[in-house]
């Protein structure tokens, strides 16, 4: 894979602002934050996308994620906060290491922004897909 700017992080040869580390995370500020307290999980295992992250990789994630947001909301005082996790350049993803983003929404709005454009697809529709996919597990 090569060398992104979260791995040259990792590396110590990008700085960061630091806020918890582990032996397979690391969490640290936005350097463009949506909002402020906008904070950044990536694993230390170099992956591209979520569905390339060993099961190791993703554990030690979800195990800090919840205490990550929790700090976020304490030291902010934001009211909600999203969590994003982006895959692909068609999806918005701009570094190619996963990385989950925190983001805290205020009550002024800041934070993100959300375009969910919802469908109705008839029941058929809905029983195919799920049946499709829980084939490919
Ligand atoms: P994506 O669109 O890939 O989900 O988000 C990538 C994020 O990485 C963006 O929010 C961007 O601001 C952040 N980012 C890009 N380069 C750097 C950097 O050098 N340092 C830090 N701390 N964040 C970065």
């Amino acid at each position: 894979m090569a060398d992104t700017i979260f791995q040259k992080i990792l590396d110590g040869k990008v700085p960061c602002h630091k806020i918890y580390e582990d032996e397979n995370v690391l969490a640290f500020m936005d350097v463009n934050p949506i909002s402020l307290g906008h904070t950044l999980v990536i694993p230390k295992e170099p992956a591209k996308m979520l569905g390339e992250l060993s099961d190791d990789s993703a554990a030690a994630l979800g195990r800090v994620l919840p205490r990550l947001a929790r700090a976020v909301v304490a030291a902010t005082g934001a009211s909600s906060y999203n969590v994003l996790q982006n895959n692909g350049a068609h999806a918005h993803q701009a570094v190619f290491h996963v990385h989950f983003h925190i983001i805290p929404k205020y009550e002024d709005n800041s934070g993100l922004g959300i375009e969910w454009n919802i469908s109705e697809p008839p029941p058929e529709e809905l029983a195919g897909i799920a049946k499709k996919i829980a084939s490919k597990l």
